[in-house]
């Protein structure tokens, strides 16, 4: 069971992690002044339990200070998923990472570096921007976007294995929301704002036809690949549903086994009875579905099973680790044969290194995705990339 946060109900949470009780007070007075709930850090069992029980949207960490006794604070939160902004503290001139470097590695926004010692002007301008963003999302600012057209999609690429290494065969679509003023903000920052106020369906509706109208027109130009969808459990009301998509692919000239949908496992858990009859309607139409984020969270091996899933796609935070945690090379390779056993492809996220690649060739994992192959982009520079990438865009495996 994943712990239940106990957060405040304030929006903007700031978690201060250092073992300087000065640098603690300060950043505590003057973020208080700014509307922030404030809680503190000073070692890594506190930190750790601050992050999941008080849920921050901001963190200030000196990353050195904190990690101790091969305690690395930036991995762990990036391993967690963690969706907070980070303002790093540190004493080291020129800090020793940049924010490009550390979203790079650990996949987390870094939002602006401060040299100690910290002084109240300097903190109050590094968080001042951040407590906007935490509090810009709201169902009035969704609405304008969709009606604004504010709304854009970006396909990353998927390999699938082959022989001797790895080609492109598909892409999944992830929604991204062009800000006037903020500009890029990723679906985690407000998914859930579009569930909780049924603006979902109208994004869903986006991503699904903007989507398919590119593999149409890639269809058109003799280039045949696959797109995912995620899909909300809010969507699974509708019985309709899989003969509204099975007619829309149709109109495109785009064959159902080229759509997959994508549904996170916490989703397919909500109400099994009605999501069994939508997904097998789905199924039997030839629409691929994948059960996403596998092996994180909710797991559990029975909705593998007992849903019609055609894929399983192990979470990120595992394929990350592939590279440095021998449990975590174990972990893939259990869920591939499992997959296997269970005649679902497998598909391993979070690829960021050609060790990691390699060892998804060797273990028999049928499809790869991360930033090692290539970040999520634009539907224009895709077809530039992939043209970069020599048409059939292979990546060869280590021999
Ligand atoms: P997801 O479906 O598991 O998508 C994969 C996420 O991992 C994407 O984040 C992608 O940018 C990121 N990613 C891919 N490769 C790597 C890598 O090598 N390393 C790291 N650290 N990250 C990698 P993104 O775009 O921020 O999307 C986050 C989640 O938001 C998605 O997770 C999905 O659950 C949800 N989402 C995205 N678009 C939509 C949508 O249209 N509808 C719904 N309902 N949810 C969406
Ligand atoms: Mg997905
Ligand atoms: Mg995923």
């Amino acid at each position: 069971m994943m712990s239940v946060p106990t957060h405040s109900p304030n929006a903007n949470r700031l978690l201060i992690a250092d073992t300087d009780t000065e640098a603690l007070r300060l950043a505590a007075v003057v973020a208080a002044k700014l509307g922030y709930a404030v809680a503190s850090a000073s070692n890594e069992a506190q930190f750790c339990d601050e992050v999941a029980h008080f849920a921050p949207t901001v963190i200030l960490i000196d990353p050195q200070v904190l990690g101790a006794n091969a305690f690395d604070p930036l991995r762990w939160l990036g391993v967690r998923l963690a969706t907070a902004t980070l303002i790093l503290t540190s004493a080291q001139d020129p800090i020793p990472l940049t924010p490009e470097e550390i979203n790079m590695a650990y996949g987390l926004e870094v939002s602006s570096m401060l040299r100690k010692p910290l002084d109240e002007g300097s903190l109050a301008t590094a968080l001042t921007p951040t407590l906007n963003l935490s509090r810009r999302i709201s169902e009035a600012d969704l609405r304008r976007a969709v009606d604004r057209a504010q709304l854009c999609t970006h396909y990353q690429p998927r390999m699938r294995r082959d022989a001797d290494g790895w080609s492109i065969t598909g892409v999944e679509a992830l929604l991204r929301w062009n800000h006037p003023e903020y500009g890029l903000i990723f679906p985690q920052e407000f998914i859930g704002v579009a569930e909780e106020h049924g603006l979902i369906g109208a994004l869903t509706d986006f991503v699904l036809q903007d989507g398919i109208d590119c593999v149409s027109g890639w269809n058109r130009a003799g280039r045949r690949l696959g797109l995912s969808v995620n899909l909300s459990p809010k969507l699974f009301t509708d019985v309709d549903f899989a003969d509204r998509m099975s007619e829309f692919l149709w109109n495109h000239g785009v064959a159902p086994e080229q759509l997959t949908l994508e549904i996170t496992e916490s989703a397919a858990l909500n109400d099994p009875s009605g999501t069994l009859e939508i997904l097998s309607r789905l199924r039997a139409r030839g629409i691929g579905l994948a059960l996403d984020d596998f092996g994180i969270g909710y797991s559990s091996l029975t909705q593998l099973y007992k849903l019609p899933f055609s894929e399983v796609k192990i979470d990120k935070a595992i394929g990350m680790e592939i590279p440095q945690t021998p449990a975590a090379r174990m972990i893939v390779r259990a869920i591939v044969d499992l997959g296997h056993h269970l005649g679902l492809a497998v598909c391993c996220e979070g690829v960021e290194s050609k060790i990691a690649l390699d060892l998804l060739h060797k273990c028999g994992c049928d499809h790869a995705q991360g930033y090692f192959i290539a970040r999520p982009m634009p539907a224009e520079d895709l077809s530039r990339w992939i043209d970069a990438h020599g048409g059939a865009a292979a990546l060869r495996a280590a021999s």
